[in-house]
Formats: C-alpha cells, structure tokens, sequence
C-alpha cells in the first residue's frame, strides 16, 4: 500500500532530518512537480489540513482504486505526507516508475505562482524538492526535475501553464529561507518604494511608470507596450520577465529589462 505517510506533516528542516534516517530507493532518480488544481488555492484559504489529506487519500485509495498516490503534498508552510518516499507512487504514467511524485497546492492554469500564497507554496515545494534530491543525491536540472506535462502521455497541462521549468529550477536554487537576497539595485530614474520590489528572482518596476520617468510620452507607451498570447513586447521587444499584476492593475517588468529597452 501506498499511503504510509497520511497523516505525518514536515517542515523543510524536518523532512531532511526524516529522510536521513531511511534507506534511498534504488528506483528513483528524480521528482515529478504537480499541482492540486481541484483544490486551489482560493478553495483553501488557510492551506492543507490533516482532514483534508485523509480525504484525497480516500478520493484515491476508495474511489479511484489506486494502490498508491503521490508522496507529498505541499501548502504555503507545511509538507503533508502519503507514499513512503522509498516505494513508488502513482501520480505520472511514464515517471511513476522513477521519480518522487509532489503535489503543490493551487491551480497554476488560473492562479499566480509569482506573488502571495502562491510564491509561498512554490518556494516550500522548491525547498523540498532540494530535500528530497539531496536525499537522492543528485542536483536539481531538466533530468532530475519533471513537470507532469513532460510525460508524453498527458494532455494535462499539471503543474499549470502558469508555472515555467527554469523558473522553478531557480527557485530550487535559491537558499531555503532566502534573504532579501539582493540589494535593492539603484535604477536610472528615482522610482518610488512601492514602484520597485523584489519578485521571485527580479527586481521589478511598472512598465508604464518606468517609461514615463524615462520621458517616453504616455500615447507613445499605449502603442508599444503589447500583449501577444502569453507574452508581453515593447514594440517588437519580448519583455520576456514581463506579468500583469492584479493588485496595481499595471503590467510590471524586470528592471533588467527596462533597463535595455531601446526607447
Ligand atoms: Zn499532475
């Protein structure tokens, strides 16, 4: 059976000193990411609890059927347990067989990984999935970190289109409690505090304030700041770093990146 560890909740810190107490398996060579989608983030508001994982542990051992389940589901602070991490769980066709399965609470298709509770579940499923390749001993990369959707046998699109593989390898990367890790930088226009702050792994600023104290004329910035599909270009410039914040209602960019704007 594959639900050993329902019930069992780790921090970070905890989960490494667990592992170090048990055999690594001989099977696996890598993690596979996901997200919960049904949950989100909105349907939990405070994040996991124990009730809620016996119950997706019934929603797969009961009515599913299945004989194991993914190894870890991860909220905003806490790593909620199912698999043993030394058997193989079910949760990717092609990489059940070699990978630990980890379940981040949220749905990235609609839900933004980059700011607030999702950054946080992101950050803590980054923590752990260091955790568990060092327990494995290898390094995070393309072969030793899946997404869901890399199994060619899925449509899905788990862990969400929202959530890119180098962003989470730089997250992964980072320390586990980072540190405003770089010093606020010093743009070439005076930008507010609340027009410059640090987002995942970039300092970034409003596109349309950055530009206005640039002296580009408002009409000017409405031409040329577009959006095509998923991304957004200064005229033909991808702005590659580039989101629309809800809050500000503004489209942000990496200062990196207004920096180097041709305006
Ligand atoms: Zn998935």
């Amino acid at each position: 059976m594959g639900f050993e560890n329902t019930g069992r909740v780790w921090t970070v810190e905890s989960l490494a000193s667990y592992l170090a107490e048990i055999k690594k398996p001989d099977w696996c060579d890598s993690v596979t990411l996901h997200h919960t989608g049904a949950p989100s983030l909105a349907q939990r508001p405070v994040g996991l609890t124990a009730q809620h994982l016996r119950n997706i542990e019934h929603f797969y051992r009961v009515t599913k059927g299945w004989s194991s389940a993914p190894h870890l589901f991860v909220d905003e602070d806490q790593l909620w347990g199912m698999c043993d991490f030394r058997k193989k769980g079910v949760h990717a066709v092609s990489f059940n067989g070699r990978s630990v399965g980890i379940e981040v609470l949220g749905n990235y298709d609609v839900e933004d990984a980059r700011s607030g509770r999702g950054l946080a579940c992101w950050r803590n499923a980054a923590a752990a999935t260091k955790v568990v390749l060092d327990w494995l001993g290898k390094s995070a990369g393309p072969r030793t970190v899946f997404f869901h959707r890399d199994d060619p046998t899925t449509s899905k699109s788990c862990p969400g289109t929202r959530v890119e593989k180098p962003w989470v390898l730089s997250l992964i990367g980072q320390p586990v409690r980072p540190e405003p890790a770089e010093p606020r930088p010093t743009p070439s226009v005076a930008l507010a505090r609340d027009e410059l702050r640090l987002e995942g792994i970039h300092w970034v600023a409003p596109v349309r304030v950055f530009l206005a104290k640039k002296g580009v004329g408002e009409q000017q910035i409405r031409e040329r700041l577009k959006k095509r599909g998923k991304y957004f270009y200064y005229g033909e410039e991808l702005l590659e770093d580039a989101f629309y914040d809800k809050e500000t209602e503004a489209t942000w960019a990496s200062l990196h990146e207004l920096e180097s704007l041709r305006v």
